[in-house]
């Protein structure tokens, strides 16, 4: 059975700007064994050109279409929510490009939305205009809540920090389009074009990527090779289906997911039989 495969990629195919050895033979892999996969990223500062630049400068050949951001889909979901809206949004180009092509408006005033992603343009004059926008009526959207990410030099703040002081100073809750939000994981599946039971996540954090494979269904690969320690995860009440140090021990693909990596449930599927769904539906 086919297998198609999500993938993050800080902690997993690099950490900050330095490749993680074999992940370019990993993706060289796939791509010559002609397995389906997908970068899915919870950071909206990036469009998927310059993701896919990214990328290429340390060696891992892509195309945008194998690129999927948490940008997109809070635009995509957006945009099939309420048509034509209107964002004012605290973010950067990856998010701004995403609202355009589905039809948005970025405006500074009486916004549908805040939206809020990462970025270095965040001021508090900003902050104080969402605040009157959300208590006047817009809705509080975030791309992703992660509270921060690691750097080069030590750690910057995450569009979940500035999420959680709009929620603190309001009083009103965002929606999460990013993972583990369900919004991004299903919409990533679909851009994969496979179903539930032929879907694995691959990812370094338990509490976005293999959170977020458990809860749609999927099959989920932990690498140690980023932000979770073998030792942290006695901590969670749910885990991944297989871990590994890191990608280099993906890259025999064929023999990895006969002999390691648990057979796709074809029950998990939203209809396994589609014959008999009709044929008991008629
Ligand atoms: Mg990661």
């Amino acid at each position: 059975m086919q297998t198609g495969l999500l993938i993050d990629m800080d902690g997993v195919i690099y950490r900050s700007s330095e490749l993680i050895a074999g992940a370019d033979e990993f993706i060289r892999t796939l791509k010559r064994e002609r397995i389906p996969f997908l970068f899915l990223t919870n950071n909206s500062q990036r469009t998927r050109r310059d993701v896919t630049t990214k990328l290429q400068r340390m060696g891992i050949d892509v195309e945008e279409e194998n690129i999927f951001t948490c940008a997109m889909a809070t635009a995509r979901f957006l945009a099939k929510h309420k048509p034509n809206g209107t964002a004012f949004v605290l973010g950067e180009g990856g998010l701004l490009q995403a609202l355009h092509l589905n039809g948005y408006s970025v405006v500074d005033h009486d916004p549908d939305f805040v939206v809020v992603g990462e970025g270095r343009t965040l001021t508090l004059e900003n902050l104080e205009n969402a605040v009157d926008m959300i208590l006047g009526g817009a809705k509080l959207i975030a791309t992703n809540m992660d509270p921060n990410c690691p750097t080069k030099s030590g750690t910057r703040p995450g569009s979940g920090a500035t999420v959680a002081y709009l929620e603190t100073v309001t009083g009103r809750k965002a929606l999460n389009m990013g993972k583990p939000s369900p919004i991004m994981m299903r919409a990533a599946r679909k851009e994969l074009q496979m179903p539930t039971s032929q879907t694995v996540m691959v990812g370094d954090t338990m509490e976005t990527d293999i959170l977020g494979g458990v809860q749609m269904g999927y099959r989920t690969i932990l690498t140690l090779s980023g932000s979770t320690k073998r030792e942290d995860l006695d901590q969670f009440a749910y885990g991944p289906d297989v871990i590994v140090d890191s990608v280099a021990e993906l890259c025999d693909p064929k023999v990895f997911f006969e002999n390691r990596l648990p057979r796709g449930i074809i029950e998990d599927d939203t209809v396994a039989n589609l014959a008999a769904w009709k044929l008991a539906n008629a």
